[in-house]
């Protein structure tokens, strides 16, 4: 399987939509114990089929929503909030019950039909981030959806687990119908000089990011296919952008409203949410800008828990719907009863 992948991605990186810059990069970013924080031995573990639903849908008024998920992978926290120490860590992690340095970690899209758009949130990690993420699609084909009806794309930022799902393993664009929603100022950063000297990131690995982010805006602009988003104004009926800068200047979380209901999509406000919602001020390594990142989570979180919003998020476990509750020690995840 592992191999196959492999093949598959040496022949995208020739004939690819992003080019072998891009490929190479992410796939190059994979083997960094930064992102999965796993050794090469767990990394290479076999796939295996998701358990239960893949996707969950509900409504939000009366337009209809489903978290589908994209799989999932282990995180190492120490590599991923590097700032912390070992004592916080392990509290934290002892809090929340995932006293491993492998936290599960899922990744999530969101479909969402209103009016006569078939919108999706991100695309997952398509074929490029190993067997255990990239079921999207999959995913999607058992709400009776696939990739050709989608009609808008939006990727809430440029980082290879919600881009990655762009591209088939032949090299064409998987949602061959749809436009392609980035915030501009997502765009604007990493067709730029794409500054990552306040993120903890280590240089090559930032340069990876990067390179694959601007490779993935050239191919898009050359499809034809790249709108810039607009925050506030409506992507689809009753779906907007709203920014949410820190993560990646552009970092866009989505609201979908419909009457009286409301769903914030929180999107990677929260990576972990296990530590983070006790934990709002701790820096991840992915930030662009860690303290502005800070400061957008904090203030969204205290957003949802005031008004009891709906909320769902990429990385929150599956289905990821609930409330939050102000806590003490910052915010509880209340989940949704699954709906039979
Ligand atoms: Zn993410």
């Amino acid at each position: 399987m592992q191999k196959d992948n492999m093949q598959q991605n040496s022949q995208l990186s020739r004939r690819g939509l992003f080019g072998a810059a891009a490929l190479a990069g992410v796939a190059a970013s994979l083997n960094t114990t930064l992102l999965r924080g796993e050794t090469p031995a767990t990394a290479t573990r076999a796939s295996k089929p998701i358990q239960g639903a893949g996707a969950y849908a509900f409504k939000v008024g009366s337009i209809e929503v489903a978290v589908v998920s994209d799989g999932s992978f282990p995180a190492n926290p120490k590599a991923w909030f590097p700032k912390t120490t070992d004592e916080e860590r392990a509290a934290a992690m002892k809090n929340a019950f995932v006293e491993t340095d492998a936290v599960p970690t899922h990744v999530n899209t969101l479909l969402i039909r209103s009016g006569s758009e078939v919108s999706l949130i991100d695309t997952g990690c398509g074929t490029i981030f190993g067997p255990s993420v990239g079921k999207a699609v999959e995913n999607l084909a058992r709400l009776g959806v696939t990739p050709d009806d989608v009609t808008t794309v939006v990727i809430t930022h440029l980082h290879g687990d919600h881009f990655g799902g762009l591209l088939a393993s032949d090299g064409s664009l998987v949602f061959k119908n749809a436009q392609v929603v980035i915030s501009a100022p997502e765009i604007a950063f990493w067709e730029g000089a794409a500054d990552l000297s306040k993120s903890l990131i280590d240089k090559e690995t930032g340069a990876t990011f990067a390179a694959g982010a601007k490779k993935t805006i050239e191919s898009l602009k050359k499809s034809g296919r790249l709108v810039e988003g607009v925050p506030e104004k409506d992507v689809a009926l009753g779906v907007s952008l709203v920014a949410a800068p820190g993560h990646t200047p552009g970092h866009s979380v989505i609201q979908v409203a419909s009457g009286d209901s409301m769903l914030l999509y929180l999107t990677d406000t929260l990576h972990s949410p296990a530590l983070q919602l006790r934990n709002v001020d701790w820096h991840m390594v992915f930030d662009v800008d860690p303290a502005q990142a800070v400061e957008t989570r904090k203030k969204l979180l205290d957003h949802a828990a005031r008004n009891r919003l709906l909320i769902a998020g990429s990385h929150i476990p599956f289905p990821a719907i609930g409330h939050l509750e102000k806590i003490s020690s910052g915010y509880a995840l209340v989940p949704s009863v699954w709906d039979w």
